[in-house]
């Protein structure tokens, strides 16, 4: 359902050829591990500063397999997660907008992101409604309030509680997802950067005289080393002491029927706490791929990532679509599509970005708990700020210190 990135990458076997080539010959500046959603932007900023950077990958450019693919990603400013997001998420905004103009030189390229606003429903004292509030507050954003009547006046499909009231974000949207992570890459390649796909990396060192990486096709050496390996983070950062969780996540498509094709179009993101505490987002029909509708809270342990579990869980659809029969009234929905993703929780569900305690040439960023993708460019782009030398208090936040015992 999502276009092919492959064109003019390497097959497994080519990969692996190049791989054992190039791993005795070259010196890089940087060595991203991974390049879905983090390190597809990081190898963009390294590139486009002049450094030799090398992105390795287990799998190929924008696929299905790790946390940044289904087609879209919610990008909103009023965050209700924490206010110390939203100077990121501004900036976030910016650099997605930066990259689209560079990416999209033809008209008929399909733009990275769609404004089709943001609306967050729930009681006023739920945790999204108060935060949405409290972001707002502190940061001067400008959010229209909304009673139930008034939204069921706006999009009658909606069912909303009479207690419950509505924030309106026109600026935010959302992302189409692969195309950010291709959009990236293919501007890291153009400004240089190295990207071999399918070959998994084993380990890293660090010595006296740089930095190795360990893959199944051979060794590469560079000055500095950026890890990006998404719900894999774990196994590349050890003796750090910090709790990762991976959780499996679904995402549904429907063809939403008997409604007014106006009623579709006309849909923004909506995003409902419900009294239950549990938390369910709609992202409007694109592509014409149907209405997807996830389920943001719950989902089961994943183990270990490689051997995550990709059928239905068929108890989380029951329990969207019961939110699809209560919420979206007037209208029929049908299941035409499912897929599995992960989300990497931290313990507090705040990021972590930060050097290694060990190797200042070392940094990672993990724990994008689910929320993480509209902020992969300001990521990046700190990443190689930060094996770059330079500090941001910005992003303190999202630092290692929180997990330190005082
Ligand atoms: C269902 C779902 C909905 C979401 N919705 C939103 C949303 O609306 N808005 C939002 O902002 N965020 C959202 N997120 C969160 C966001 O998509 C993720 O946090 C983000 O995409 C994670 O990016 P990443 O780079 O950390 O991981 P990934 O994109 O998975 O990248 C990690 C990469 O590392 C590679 N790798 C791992 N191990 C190795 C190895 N040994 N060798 C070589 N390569 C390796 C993997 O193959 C992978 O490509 C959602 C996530 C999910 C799952």
């Amino acid at each position: 359902m999502v276009p092919d990135y492959r064109d003019g990458t390497l097959s497994p076997a080519d990969s692996k050829l190049l791989a054992n080539r190039m791993s005795s010959l070259k010196h890089y500046d940087l060595i991203v591990i991974g390049f879905g959603g983090v390190g597809s932007a990081t190898l963009y900023h390294a590139a486009k500063k002049g450094w030799t950077t090398l992105g390795i990958d287990q799998f190929g450019p924008a696929h299905n397999k790790g946390s940044s693919h289904g087609q879209t990603r919610i990008i909103r400013k009023a965050y209700f997660e924490h206010p110390n997001y939203v100077p990121l998420a501004e900036e976030a905004f910016e650099r997605w907008d930066e990259l689209n103009k560079r990416h999209r030189t033809r008209p008929e390229t399909k733009p990275l992101f769609e404004q089709a606003g943001v609306l967050q429903i729930g009681r006023p004292e739920s945790e999204v409604i108060n935060g949405v509030l409290r972001s707002a507050k502190e940061h001067d954003l400008k959010l229209e309030q909304f009673t139930p009547e008034q939204i069921h006046h706006r999009l009658p499909i909606l069912n909303v509680q009479p207690d419950h009231i509505g924030l309106f974000e026109p600026e935010a949207g959302f992302l189409r997802v692969e195309h950010c992570v291709a959009a990236h890459l293919a501007q890291a390649k153009k400004r240089g950067a190295e990207l071999i796909s399918d070959c998994t990396v084993v380990d890293w060192n660090a010595s006296e005289s740089g930095l190795e990486v360990r893959t199944e096709n051979g060794t590469f050496r560079a000055d500095r080393l950026a890890i990006c390996a998404g719900a894999w983070s774990a196994r590349f950062l050890p003796g750090i002491n910090i709790e990762l969780n991976v959780i499996s996540k679904q995402q549904n498509w429907y063809q939403i029927d008997r409604i007014e094709q106006k009623y579709v179009n006309d849909f923004p993101v909506v995003f409902i706490e419900e009294d239950d505490g549990e938390q369910f987002y709609c992202i409007p029909e694109l592509d014409s791929h149907g209405m997807k509708v996830c389920r943001h809270t719950g989902g089961d342990v994943v183990e270990d990532a490689d051997g995550l579990d990709r059928k239905v869980d068929q108890d989380d659809l029951n329990r969207n679509e019961a939110f699809m029969d209560l919420r979206l009234h007037h209208s029929k929905h049908r299941l035409v599509h499912s897929s599995t993703c992960m989300y990497t929780m931290s313990a507090d569900g705040h990021f972590i970005i930060d050097r290694h305690p060990q190797h200042a040439n070392v940094a990672f960023a993990t724990g994008l708990s689910g929320h993480g993708f509209k902020f992969t460019p300001v990521l990046g782009h700190r990443m190689v700020e930060m094996l770059d030398g330079q500090c941001d208090s910005q992003i303190d936040f999202l630092s290692l210190d929180r997990f330190r015992q005082v």
